[in-house]
């Protein structure tokens, strides 16, 4: 079974009410299980919600808002849910792939938490837990 970020497969989830879509990540899933997340909106976000960056290992709206603890209770919602979703279908989770560079779903780059296109290394929330947990994550650059 796959992890996908929800915004990548076109649900308007993006902190503007936009998405993602993207069509290899479309391709790929295709004749696979899968289970369609967003960790922000798990968390209890609105959409369309402030924008956000990690700045220190925690989580700011860019009007200095700190929404850590609210991001990490979305992330484990999402993965207790994914866990669930795997369970009942009697498969193990294969697969994350996951929107860049997002402060919840982006892996390996994220913005610096200066809300000005800065990249700097780093995992966002959802990516860090899903990383501790051993689940294998990609970009949809990857796909
Ligand atoms: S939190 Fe993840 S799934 Fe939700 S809009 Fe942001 S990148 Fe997409």
């Amino acid at each position: 079974m796959y992890i996908i970020s929800a915004c990548l497969l076109g649900e308007n989830c993006k902190y503007n009410g936009g998405n993602n879509l993207n069509e290899n990540v479309i391709d790929l899933i295709k004749g696979h299980n899968y289970i369609a997340v967003c960790p922000e909106v798990a968390a209890g976000c609105p959409v369309p919600r402030s924008p956000m960056e990690i700045r220190a290992g925690r989580v700011y709206s860019i009007d200095g808002e700190d929404f850590t603890e609210k991001f990490r209770d979305g992330a484990a919602r999402v993965l207790a849910e994914a866990r669930a979703r795997a369970k009942e279908s009697g498969e193990d989770i294969e697969l994350a792939v996951l929107k860049s560079r997002s402060p919840s779903c982006g892996c390996g780059r994220i913005y610096d938490g200066t809300f000005t296109h800065t990249l700097v290394d780093g995992d966002g929330v959802l990516a860090e837990l899903l990383k501790k947990n051993g689940i294998k994550i990609i970009s949809e650059e990857e796909c």
